[in-house]
């Protein structure tokens, strides 16, 4: 492998934040509250937010079982509605959530209504046939038991990205695109970076790249992580129904799909999840933004035999992106184990939307040397330690 050429002029900065994900922007944003900080985030794509964070579902989704990413959805909601009263035209609708269940998941039903009375979240048990009087298609559904989780919400991605993307510029930071992180160079002041637009120095990088976060700690030599992207594809469906722009959005656990209203239809998803090993490089043919023909097959048949309502459903257009997770499901926030400097915001699994803004102050507390072990606790990458040279 040839050695990469290091740019004697590189640009330097205070803090270099490796994805223009939801994870980077905040995290940028957050390091940004000190405006005289020079904030650099590098991002492969032409626009930000073009990978897992412009490619999901939007839902604000508190009602979870594991208690501490319970905790991290319901401080994230509550900064996003703060934010969508700020910034009109984030599309902000507080339409809550059901999650449905049959007897086997029951446990899983009660985990969530634990973890959010914990957290001073209120709920609310629902039969199936209150479900049914409110949701047209559960009419025909198999019979489930249901949580209504009335503060959870939904949000237009792209418009959170674009705001977000906006309030980093706004105060100050860069967000370089076109900028791909080819190499990573350790030296005694900190890290060297080398990216499609030039080269760039820091004393601290933090690793928020998502899918190929792994491939960013191995160019710079930090600890392997386990981390595992999965794809999941989503499709809008027509679908009319005058109440339907009302509804929560539903997720059934026990039959793996869920929808939710969009203009002039639903969103849905079969909830699938196939391990997929993203490329080194940029936007491949083939890659995680290319959808299966076999999963539409799969999703239109889950869809009839889930509800009458959905048999011959029209799908206008579909799409699939990334969900990248560590084997406990919980995130990779705080210092790598093993290099100095070198900090994680990964692994955000199916959250990412709804925790950004916890995450991203956590991740920059930890690059500025200011995290509460007790917060990271849960997500700090030392529960996994092993060098990326142990392959
Ligand atoms: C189908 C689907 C539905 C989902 N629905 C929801 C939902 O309803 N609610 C919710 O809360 N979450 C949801 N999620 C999860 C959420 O989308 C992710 O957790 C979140 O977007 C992850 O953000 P991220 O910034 O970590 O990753 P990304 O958005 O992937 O950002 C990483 C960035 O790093 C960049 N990058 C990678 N390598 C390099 C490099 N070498 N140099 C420079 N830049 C690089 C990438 O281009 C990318 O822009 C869903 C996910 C999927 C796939």
């Amino acid at each position: 492998m040839s050695s990469p050429r290091w740019s004697a002029d590189a640009a330097s900065a205070d803090m270099l934040v490796v994805g223009a994900g939801l994870a980077g922007l905040s995290t940028a944003w957050h390091l940004l509250r000190d405006r005289s900080r020079r904030v650099v985030v590098l991002e492969q794509d032409d626009r930000p937010g073009g990978r897992s964070s412009g490619r999901n579902a939007g839902m604000i989704r508190q009602a979870l079982t594991d208690p501490e990413l319970c905790a991290l959805a319901v401080e994230g909601r509550g900064t996003l509605e703060r934010w969508a009263k700020a910034h009109p035209g984030l599309g902000w609708a507080r339409t809550g959530s059901l999650i449905l269940a049959d007897g086997r998941q029951r446990a899983q039903l009660s985990g969530i209504r634990s973890a959010l009375k914990r957290q001073g979240v209120r709920s609310e048990p629902w039969s199936h046939r209150k479900a049914a009087a409110r949701i047209a298609p559960l009419e025909g559904a198999e019979l489930r038991e249901g949580i209504f989780c009335p503060s959870d919400a939904r949000l237009d991605i792209h418009r959170l990205v674009t705001t977000l993307t906006g309030a980093v510029r706004a105060a100050g930071g860069r967000v370089v695109l076109g900028a791909r992180v080819a190499a990573i160079r350790r030296n005694p002041a900190g890290f060297t970076v080398r990216t499609a637009k030039g080269a760039y120095r820091a004393p601290v990088v933090v690793n928020a790249a998502g899918a190929w976060a792994s491939r960013i700690a191995y160019l710079a030599g930090a600890s392997r992580m386990p981390l595992a992207p999965y794809r999941r594809h989503l499709y809008e469906c027509a679908y009319r129904d005058r109440t339907a722009a009302n509804w929560p959005f539903v997720w059934d656990l026990s039959a793996d799909l869920y929808f939710r209203p969009i203009q002039g239809g639903l969103l849905m998803s079969p909830c699938d999840k196939r391990p997929f090993r993203p490329g080194a490089a940029g936007r491949l043919p083939g890659g995680e933004e290319s959808t299966d023909r076999k999963v539409r097959e799969i999703f239109i048949k889950k869809a009839a035999e889930y509800s009458p309502s959905f048999s011959g459903l029209r799908i206008l257009k579909e799409r699939a992106g990334l969900r990248t997770m560590t084997p406990d499901g919980r995130f990779l926030i705080g210092p790598d184990p093993v290099l100095e400097g070198f900090h994680w915001a990964a692994g955000l699994g199916g959250h990412g939307v709804t925790t950004a803004f916890p995450v991203g102050r956590l991740a920059a507390a930890s690059a500025l040397g200011r995290a509460q072990s007790s917060e990271l606790g849960p997500h700090l990458p030392s529960r996994y330690r092993r060098r990326t040279g142990e392959r």
